[in-house]
């Protein structure tokens, strides 16, 4: 990653991405959002060799409550009855106090900082001569432009068609107290705030498309459980956390993945209290452990060495996050745990 490859701005600082194909078995994806939902709900809907049913999605079934024998009711009055409840309603969820107790805190409070997310196709960015020193060549880029108190990233995406930006400011955000995705955005606003950017950052600012406003928010401290009777907490549910290490979603994406392993195989449904437990022991520790170290950035971890260690049995907190980060096998430390525990070759 560098800081800034261009030649009318300064390069301060640049870290080089090491070959993640050869070093952690799989290429570093940079998806947009939207990609990477249509691809996970083509894999769950459609059929496929060897599967043998899909799922459906029910849409607009926005859940009221839960109890811990797997009740669901939605808003519309409808009341289901499953052998396990995935509560996956992300950083304002309404549930985790059902798997912890009401005694034990689990909103996630504003942290001071918002971020005005925005895409701008590459196409546009290399046609402005102003813009097109920064985006020519093609290949990873990410960048990172520090201000005081603001601070501008990007990275491309959708195979480098697309330029993905954040530009994270203090939250001066007044009313919408309880939202955190779906904050309207002023154009206005946000071109005052870039006005403090290098003139060239803001002709790639003025480009702005899809213009959204994002509270951040985060839960201080881990939860001390994922599960319980037949409910379990995933994604942001259960351990909302700051962007700064890039793995709210992928620890996510880690969780439904462990839950896919660990769920198959199921002789009957007695068995999936067991199921839980090892979701328990597979995930507990490395999920609090990234909420706690995603507080910071990569170069401020001695600030939360103190908090995460008791989430490292085998030796001190990594000084690198990226090897803890990447490293994992998710799939297939499930399959051994699985199997370890159902004392079987699956
Ligand atoms: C600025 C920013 C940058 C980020 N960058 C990265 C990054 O680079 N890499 C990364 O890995 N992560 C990143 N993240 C984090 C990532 O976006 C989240 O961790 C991820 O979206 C969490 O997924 P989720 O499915 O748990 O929750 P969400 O994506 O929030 O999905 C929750 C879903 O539940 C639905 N829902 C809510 N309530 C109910 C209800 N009562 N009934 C039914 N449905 C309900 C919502 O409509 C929504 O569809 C970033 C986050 C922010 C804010």
């Amino acid at each position: 990653m560098s800081l800034l490859d261009a030649h009318t701005l300064d390069v301060l600082r640049s870290v080089a991405v090491p070959d993640t194909r050869q070093r952690y078995g799989a290429p570093w994806f940079l998806f947009h959002r939207v990609d990477l939902h249509l691809q996970l709900k083509k894999l769950a809907t459609e059929p496929r060799p060897n599967t043998k049913s899909v799922a459906k999605i029910n849409l607009s079934s926005e859940v009221a409550d839960i109890d811990l024998e797997g009740a669901i009711s939605l808003t519309n009055g409808e009341c289901v009855k499953k052998d396990l409840v995935v509560v996956a309603d992300g950083v304002r969820s309404k549930f985790p106090s059902k798997v912890v107790g009401e005694g034990v805190p689990t909103q996630a409070s504003p942290t001071g900082t918002a971020v005005y997310r925005f895409l701008i196709p590459t196409e546009k960015l290399l046609q402005d001569p102003e813009t097109r020193p920064y985006f020519e060549g093609g290949g990873f880029h990410g960048s990172i432009a520090r201000l005081k108190d603001a601070r501008l990233v990007w990275y491309p995406c959708r195979r480098g068609a697309l330029q993905n930006f954040g530009f994270f400011v203090p939250d001066t955000i007044t009313g919408f107290d309880d939202e955190v995705w779906n904050i309207p955005a002023s154009r206005d606003e946000f071109l005052k705030s870039v006005s403090q950017l290098h003139p060239d950052l803001q002709a790639i600012c003025s480009k702005a498309e899809d213009l959204k406003l994002f509270r951040l928010c985060m839960r201080k401290k881990p939860i001390p459980s994922l599960t319980k009777g037949n409910v379990v907490l995933i994604g942001d549910a259960s351990h909302p956390m700051l962007p700064h290490q890039a793995q709210g979603g992928a620890t996510s994406v880690e969780d439904g993945a462990a839950l896919g392993v660990l769920f198959s195989h199921l002789g009957s449904k007695d068995e999936v209290h067991r199921r839980l437990e090892l979701f328990q022991k597979l995930r507990f520790d490395r999920v609090s452990a990234i909420q706690l170290l995603s507080s910071v950035g990569q170069d401020e971890i001695h600030k939360v060495v103190e908090s995460a260690q008791p989430y490292f049995h085998h030796g001190p907190v990594p000084n690198g996050l990226n090897e803890y980060n990447f490293t994992p096998n998710v799939m297939r430390d499930a399959l051994e745990l699985l199997q370890q525990d159902c004392k079987t070759d699956l």
